[in-house]
């Protein structure tokens, strides 16, 4: 039995609408690499699980970065000469350029203009816009907004504060039977965007609520973090740690209509990337696979190579080849309960495999056993009966110390969790052993108990 039994049991509309609601009340916080946005979102995360805040000073060095100074912001407006708000943070916290340094001064609309964003192909959604790196202030604004500004003289007003303070990083851990790891990544550091952002929040919070209650082989460090900087300060703070991390995933626009795309490690053929690729290739729903590439996500940080960590992205659509992707149009319209939930089924597969995926060696590896008078010729199970017989026979030829579960069930097309079952009640009726490797490795460790109780 793996964690994807347990997972198909719960009712899949209910998940679809708590991940949904979560993704609904996480959406209005004005999030940004630093400040209030991040720490009310980890707030709420550390509502559904236990997560470790960490807090780290401006200008600290991260590698060949250094952590920028903390930004905050109360307020924004553009205000017509008659005191109308004609561009309004309350409104829409998309409407303030990210990072915009505090302002407060009047001016034509010509000395506004500069300052002022739009998409003129869609004229009513306003673009995400960001200035992290540049001391700059400005606006988005709908394009039809923005062709309604008559001449005359504006009050700006951008009521932020960019001072000395630090970056927020949170990390959930939840300790297995071995100190190696599966590491879950997503980033915090959007305002109100949905797929980018939230999908992969909502998703990896449920997630480690989903695998907190189960036995796990493998722990699991969760990561909510600004994107690029953080992911690189979580990195530079936590690089022999690194060496326990032996599958990885970023998760990030996960909750829209397009079908699933995997973008694989730097390596390439690592087990998380066979993995994903197995467990996506069995869906009915249609899955491309990207070659890995220095551009994305953090994967760009965990593949760098100095670490070459073995951490793939999953997604639906992929970024910036949606029109929706960085405007006020993906909003919580744009993401749904049903891919919500399919999207965290299809992360319990990946780690279902990875949990069970082991080798065993065969006992009799001298023709085939005599299954017949074990009882196991005529498989038990609602299956088809010769699809889990055909996955006994192949467990059976392929387990020779050599073959993991996963390459079994690659080589013969079979989907991983009949194969695991196959192998577990060949391994229970003695004509299988768990290779020695392996089976050392997943000894408990006293160690990893007490991080447990430590960190709750
Ligand atoms: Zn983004």
């Amino acid at each position: 039995m793996g964690l994807l039994t347990d997972f198909d049991q719960r009712d899949r509309e209910a998940i679809g609408e708590e991940l949904h609601s979560f993704a609904r009340e996480l959406y209005p916080i004005c999030r940004s690499i630093t400040g209030d946005g991040v720490r009310r979102t980890l707030a709420m995360i550390q509502d559904r699980i236990p997560i470790q805040v960490t807090e780290v000073p401006s200008r600290t060095q991260a590698f060949d970065w250094n952590v920028p100074r903390e930004w905050n912001i109360r307020d924004a407006f553009v205000k017509s000469a008659d005191g109308e708000r004609v561009v309004d943070f309350e409104k829409c916290n998309l409407h303030v350029m990210n990072y915009s340094i505090p302002v407060h001064a009047r001016m034509s609309l010509e000395e506004l203009r500069p300052h002022l964003f739009s998409i003129p192909e869609k004229p009513d959604w306003i673009p995400y816009r960001t200035s992290y790196y540049k001391e700059d202030w400005g606006f988005c604004v709908t394009h039809n907004q923005l062709q309604a500004l008559k001449d005359g003289e504006y009050e700006v007003c951008i009521d932020s504060t960019l001072v000395d303070g630090s970056l927020t990083l949170g990390e959930c851990y939840l300790p297995g039977r071995t100190a190696d790891e599966i590491l879950i990544s997503c980033h915090v550091c959007h305002p109100s965007l949905a797929n980018d952002n939230l999908s992969g929040l909502a998703v990896a919070t449920h997630l480690a609520q989903f695998l907190a209650r189960r036995e796990l082989r493998y722990s699991y460090r969760f990561l909510f973090i600004p994107g690029t900087i953080g992911a690189i300060t979580w990195l530079a703070r936590n690089q022999a740690a690194t060496e326990r991390i032996r599958h990885g995933l970023v998760l990030t626009c996960i909750g829209d209509n397009g079908s699933f795309h995997y973008k694989k490690s730097r390596r390439e053929n690592a087990e998380i990337d066979r993995a994903v690729v197995h467990v996506l290739s069995h869906q009915t729903e249609s899955a491309e696979f990207l070659e890995f590439s220095p551009y994305g996500y953090d994967e760009r940080q965990y593949c760098s190579p100095g670490f070459n960590l073995p951490v793939g992205c999953l997604m639906r659509s992929v970024w910036g080849t949606f029109p929706e992707y960085h405007t006020s149009a993906d909003n919580l319209e744009f993401i749904h309960p049903a891919q919500l939930a399919e999207s965290l089924r299809v992360c319990a597969a990946v780690f279902d495999v990875l949990e069970s995926n082991r080798r065993y060696r065969g006992l009799n590896p001298f023709c085939e056993p005599q299954l017949g008078k074990r009882g196991l010729y005529r498989p038990a199970g609602g299956g088809s009966i010769e699809e889990e017989l055909n996955a006994r026979l192949w467990v059976l030829n392929l387990s020779d110390g050599q073959h993991s579960l996963l390459d079994i069930a690659e080589r013969s097309r079979i989907a991983f969790p009949m194969i695991r079952d196959a192998a577990e009640l060949l391994h229970e009726n003695g004509l299988l052993s768990v290779v020695s490797e392996d089976a050392a490795r997943e000894k408990a460790s006293p160690n990893v108990a007490v991080a447990r109780r430590g960190q709750s």
